[in-house]
């Protein structure tokens, strides 16, 4: 038991989950390591929502109400940390989920469809293995996407991804939404939009977001787009952890 006073508390509460999560066999053991890196860049940024990754945060929103086949793939991570956030986020966006996993095994995609079934989900897509397409340029099990999510989308959020996938799915034409700490990786540097921030604080931002600017628009949420520029958000998102480093050195 994590006590609730703990100066770390939620950063605690997510490792826990990770841990779960892999004992469970949601997670492989590579993606303990992917948080891990995450851990370290999150700390950079204070473990908060940056006023840099509330305004990407809107962007995404924006693109992903004005998209005709918005889907949020979901990998182990993402199951381990915010199954009922990504949930609610498809119900109200009526975007699809689908599985897409690195380290893809039947048991594990299994047992990620019981969990998002038990957060709540109608429907997940990429579960049956004799039923996918595959995408150009990914040389690899997740590659093989279903084809009425990932294969048909439009804009595809994906947390936690990494660059190679990113990279065959702009080549295709999606335009993609990645959420990752990371502002360096070459996912951040590839997606269409990144949101620099931890996916436990990004979904239910996204959700807040999604709620207000579903009110707007569509040239309001047209602008909101065209305003954004990923690389001004990642070269901020660095500029932020550079200060906290430099903050250091007044001790
Ligand atoms: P790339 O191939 O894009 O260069 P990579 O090799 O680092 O990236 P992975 O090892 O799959 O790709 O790591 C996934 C990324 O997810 C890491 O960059 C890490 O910083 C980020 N990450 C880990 N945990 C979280 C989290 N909770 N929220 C957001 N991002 C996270």
């Amino acid at each position: 038991m994590i006590p609730k006073d703990h100066p770390r508390y939620k950063s605690l509460l997510s490792r826990h989950k990770v841990v779960d999560a892999y004992k469970n066999g949601i997670l492989a053991d590579a993606g303990m390591i992917a948080h891990g890196r995450g851990e370290a860049f999150d700390y950079l940024i204070g473990e908060k929502t940056t006023k840099t990754a509330e305004k990407t945060i809107e962007a995404a929103a924006a693109s992903l109400i004005l998209a005709k086949n918005p889907v949020l793939s979901v990998n182990g991570n993402t199951a381990a940390l915010v199954p009922e956030d990504i949930v609610k986020l498809a119900d109200i966006l009526d975007a699809k989920i689908e599985i897409n996993l690195f380290y893809r095994t039947p048991q594990r995609v299994k047992t990620i469809l019981k969990v998002l079934k038990e957060a709540g989900a109608k429907e997940v897509l990429g579960t049956d293995k004799e039923n996918l397409e595959h995408i150009e340029g990914i040389n690899h099990p997740r590659g093989d996407v279903s084809p009425e999510g990932i294969f048909n989308a439009d804009v595809i959020l994906v947390p936690l991804e990494d660059g190679d996938r990113t990279e065959a799915l702009v080549s295709s034409g999606k335009f993609v939404i990645a959420v990752d700490l990371n502002p360096l990786s070459r996912t951040s540097k590839t997606a269409s939009i990144t949101i620099v921030d931890n996916i436990v604080r990004t979904i239910p931002c996204l959700i807040e977001k999604v709620e207000k600017l579903k009110k707007y628009d569509k040239d309001e949420l047209k602008k909101l787009i065209e305003n954004f520029n990923n690389n001004i958000n990642l070269r901020d998102s660095l500029k932020t952890m550079l200060s906290s480093i430099e903050d250091f050195e007044k001790f």
